[in-house]
């Protein structure tokens, strides 16, 4: 855990350092889990934008992008259920001032019962050997059953607490299992109240709750506010998608973990309307379909995992999130829901239009059904930085720090160096970039020696570089550089734009 927790501080420096993330307003001590994108993060979540937009858009002919406002009529969130179950239970500690989410401490207790009874259980295994039956053992142990028991009433009362709002039980449990503040030490718990995630702001010529503005906590619902309007405009026909990117603001309790959990965030969210009854065909479709989004980069297939939801959110029948092995163990990095007609008959009935489709084969109108595919930006960034992260040792004493990013997402996809910065090197480099930046992102470096540039360029992801030496003034050739193989190879001048577009195109990860 140790070594985990430093490969993760290593990427957050790294990330400051090489100008990828910077805490927001730095200068006045940063935002709490706000978070600013640098020179090599604007292009590194841009790419990763571009990647999302062409597979999801472009390459399906059924599914169409928009881009929605913020800012929405207050009646969506009314409608959406945001207003009045998109709550967090909170509690403060009064001594240390700290705040928790009053289920999470009781589910790190529970947890805490579950490693004792994986302690014995590990013991148990020792002393008998091969011969050992961990079920067998579950079932009958005094203290594991004794244990296990204590946790299902602990879930009973915090389940019933929560479906009944019974705040003050709630807090209750919190005191008859005795759970003290990981700061204070001290159990001087605050009452349990309700937290609404949403931020709000005043519509500037409305007072009162009349004007109350919500910052989207979703992106999904300017989705589904626009779906006659889309409908009306193109010659799409169930089952079709909608998607778009954007902003979306949750006032998260406890914000932790650098850009993984942030209180401004962007998600990238595709709502595939279908055939009421034909939910669980695509459900089953768009699960395996954004898996293989996931593996065509190369992050490694075995960073990917499901994982089902066995209570799934208010709006919908069935839900899985795709988890990736962070640096800090397997969590969510996108969401599949089955949303069902839920939100559109909402919408439907607060709004008074009616949000139906004629579906020509069936003769009749309907609501449809909803497959969501949501997926936060800032995760994904995260997710690939640090899969892509690696310290290398190279063997003589010396390492390197890398970042092996797919081609199609590096920030900058060709250096170009002249080897010194006399003979004439500079002005033939220069030429060089001027006719490939047209095409690439391209940066011409000629500031300290060749290793130290390819270093530079190492740090931040760059697979391709391209020097320019006494050579290339004789025969028009000149040296290309791979990043993870460290290998070059000759090549002529006239080859160079052909052999950086075929390397670093979109082909290779789009099908
Ligand atoms: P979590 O359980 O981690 O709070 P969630 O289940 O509330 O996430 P969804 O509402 O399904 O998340 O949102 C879809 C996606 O948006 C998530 O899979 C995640 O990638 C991203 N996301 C959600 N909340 C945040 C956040 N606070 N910061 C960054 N990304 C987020």
């Amino acid at each position: 855990m140790a070594q985990q927790d430093d490969v993760f501080k290593n990427i957050v420096s790294h990330a400051k350092e090489y100008g990828f993330v910077f805490q927001s307003s730095e200068i006045y001590d940063g935002l709490g889990a706000v978070y600013d994108y640098g020179p090599n993060g604007a292009e590194l979540k841009n790419n990763i934008k571009a990647y999302w937009w062409k597979a999801m858009v472009q390459m399906h002919e059924n599914i169409v992008g928009i881009d929605s406002a913020i800012f929405m009529h207050p009646k969506t969130w009314k409608a959406s259920g945001h207003v009045d179950a998109f709550n967090d239970p909170l509690i403060d500690n009064k001594d240390s001032k700290k705040r928790y989410r009053a289920d999470v401490l009781v589910e790190e207790h529970i947890e805490k019962i579950n490693q004792k009874i994986q302690k014995d259980i590990d013991k148990a295994a020792k002393r008998f050997g091969d011969a050992f039956d961990e079920a067998q053992f579950r079932a009958t142990n005094p203290n594991v059953t004794r244990r296990q028991e204590e946790i299902s009433q602990i879930e009973a009362r915090m389940k019933a607490a929560m479906d009944n709002e019974d705040w003050a039980d709630f807090k209750a449990l919190i005191e008859d299992l005795a759970i003290a503040c990981p700061v204070s030490g001290s159990k001087n718990w605050t009452d349990v109240r309700q937290f609404n995630l949403m931020f709000n702001t005043q519509l500037g010529n409305i007072a009162g709750e009349e004007g109350k503005l919500y910052l989207r906590p979703e992106t999904a619902q300017g989705i589904f506010v626009n779906f006659l309007n889309v409908l009306n405009t193109t010659r799409q026909k169930v089952p079709f998608g909608i998607a778009q990117i954007g902003k979306a603001f949750r006032n998260e309790i406890v914000a932790r973990q650098f850009i993984f959990r942030m209180r401004e965030f962007e998600q990238m969210e595709m709502q595939f309307f279908v055939r009421p009854g034909e939910q669980t065909k695509w459900y089953d479709y768009w699960k395996e379909e954004r898996l293989k989004w996931h593996k065509a980069l190369g992050l490694g297939k075995e960073n990917y995992r499901f994982h089902d939801h066995l209570k799934p959110a208010h709006y919908a029948d069935n839900a899985l999130d795709i988890e990736f092995n962070f640096p800090f163990g397997f969590k969510e990095l996108e969401g599949v829901h089955s949303r069902t007609d839920f939100d559109l008959t909402q919408h439907q009935e607060l709004s008074g239009k009616k949000l139906q489709y004629f579906d020509p084969e069936l003769q009749e109108s309907y609501v449809p059904f909803v497959i969501e595919t949501s997926i936060g930006l800032d995760r994904m960034f995260l997710a690939t930085l640090s899969a892509c992260y690696k310290n290398e040792d190279l063997g003589d004493g010396n390492s390197r720090v890398v970042l092996a990013l797919p081609p199609v997402l590096a920030p900058v996809k060709v250096a170009i160096f002249p080897l010194t910065k006399k003979d004439g090197l500079p002005e033939k480099a220069r030429e060089i970039f001027n006719q490939l930046r047209l095409d690439l992102p391209c940066q011409y470096e000629e500031k300290d020696n060749i290793g130290k540039r390819y270093r530079r360029q190492d740090a931040i992801g760059t697979p391709y570089c391209i020097t320019v030496d006494h050579q290339t003034l004789e025969d028009n050739t000149v040296t290309i550089r791979e990043r993870d193989s460290m290998e070059q190879e000759r090549i002529s001048i006239e080859e160079v734009r052909k052999v950086a577009l075929e390397r670093c195109s979109w082909a290779k990860v789009l099908h």
